[in-house]
């Protein structure tokens, strides 16, 4: 195993840190202040279109692709793990360097599975960054963490789709600039349960899309709003079928794979970031005679947060080096571990954090309360923690002969 970065990856590391320490974290307080002041949650605050210009002339744009393009010649999940977890410290700097969920995955699969029209018609403006995208599987009404259940209904109309359905959780749908969606829904009822479901795009200006309302996550209002749809008598062409029909499940597989992965690495560099905070803090404030640092049981979390981060990273490092030289599948195990064991690492070092910071830790003055509620959003989406432990038992019993 051979964890260290490549030449070219050690020199986008350089140019990121200097874009974060020179650009991104000063916007921080300005991207709140526009969109506090636009008095719109969904509002695209100015700066975050000057920090995507920033990004692209510094060569910081699409790291995340994993094939040669105009942007990079591609980089390997071990290469690119530096990289997403330095963009983890701040909650503006994926977007900058479009390279934010749920866009990526979307980026995955249109050139995945895409036909060269739609590739043309969106991935090529989803990767200039001019437009973004959802991704619509979950359903209020079924256990969804089960693919199996979805409901929603693609129909065959001639050569239109008819879609059918109420979705919720669909994150980056309350975003005006978001055009386009894949829907997830079941085309073929008596296939077998693997093969009844495809996935179409659908641009979001379709008559029948309804935008039923936000949901809040702990009362925090996400700009890009994770919203309640309404898909109704939705038509669009059968040309927007992604992939061949029946194949949705096997899609959505692929796309979950590299985009687990990617919120781990952010994770740890929220972890570290909180970490820092930590440290400042307990150095900066007395209390009983003393710098908060010298009480045992600070010293206690301190070092209990960076045995816990240094064993994530290497966990999430070793299931990147995994996935670059044996595939996505042969990771399976590797990935789920990882999608259990880092955001509960995250959430648990920032709780220390803000802890640590007394009452102001709970505020709007620092970064943490918002930064736990995201950590604790992730032991659900993209799958509940006791999903993913599902999984790592049941390849461990494989390997003892037990199927089920
Ligand atoms: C902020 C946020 C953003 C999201 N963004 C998107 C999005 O963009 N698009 C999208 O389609 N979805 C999205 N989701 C939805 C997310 O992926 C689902 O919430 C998740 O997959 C779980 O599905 P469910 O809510 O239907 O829970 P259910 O399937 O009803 O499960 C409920 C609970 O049952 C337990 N459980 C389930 N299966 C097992 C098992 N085998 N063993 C033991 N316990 C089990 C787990 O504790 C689980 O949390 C998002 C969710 C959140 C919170």
């Amino acid at each position: 195993m051979d964890f260290a970065l490549s030449s070219r990856a050690a020199a986008l590391q350089e140019r990121l840190l200097a874009f974060l320490d020179e650009r991104v974290l000063p916007a921080e307080p300005v991207y709140e202040e526009q969109l506090r002041a636009s008095g719109n949650p969904h509002h695209q605050p100015a700066v975050m279109e000057e920090l995507k210009v920033e990004a692209r002339s510094r060569g910081l744009w699409n790291l995340f692709l994993p094939h040669a393009t105009e942007w990079t010649e591609g980089l390997s999940n071990l290469d690119y793990a530096p990289l997403a977890e330095l963009t983890g410290r701040s909650k503006i700097a994926p977007e900058a360097l479009n390279c934010s969920a749920p866009d990526t995955g979307n980026m995955e699969i249109l050139t995945m599975f895409g036909t060269d029209a739609q590739r043309e018609r969106w991935l090529a403006p989803l990767l200039e960054g001019e437009i973004r995208s959802a991704f619509m599987m979950t359903e209020p009404a079924v256990a969804s963490s089960d693919a199996t259940n979805v409901r929603c209904r693609i129909e065959t109309d001639g050569d239109d789709f008819v879609i059918n359905g109420h979705k919720w959780w669909i994150s980056g749908a309350g975003d005006a600039r978001c055009a386009i969606s894949i829907v997830m829904g079941v085309t073929d009822p008596d296939a077998q349960p693997h093969r009844r479901q495809s996935m179409v795009l659908v641009p979001l200006a379709t008559p029948g899309v309804r935008i039923e309302r936000d949901l809040l996550v702990f009362g925090y209002n996400d700009r890009e709003g994770h919203c309640e749809v309404v898909l109704e008598d939705v038509r669009v062409p059968r040309a927007n079928l992604l992939g061949e029909q029946g194949g949705g499940f096997a899609i959505a597989q692929a796309r979950l794979g590299p985009g687990r992965i990617h919120h781990c690495m952010r994770s740890i560099g929220s972890a570290e970031r909180a970490l820092e905070a930590l440290c400042r803090r307990a150095t900066s404030r007395v209390a009983f005679g003393g710098p908060l640092s010298d009480q045992g049981v600070v010293r206690e979390w301190i070092a209990d947060s960076r045995i816990e981060i240094d064993q994530a990273r290497l966990l999430t490092l070793h299931a990147a080096w995994l996935m670059d030289t044996a595939g996505n599948k042969a990771a399976r195990s590797q990935i789920s571990a990882i999608k259990v064991a880092v955001p509960s690492m995250a959430a648990r070092v920032i709780d220390r954090a803000i802890q640590m910071h007394g009452g102001g830790g709970l505020c709007q003055d620092f970064p943490l309360a918002e930064a736990y509620a995201h950590q604790r959003v992730l032991r659900l989406a993209d799958g509940p923690d006791e999903v993913h432990r599902r999984a790592v038992a049941r390849i461990e019993l494989a390997k003892h002969g037990w199927k089920d």
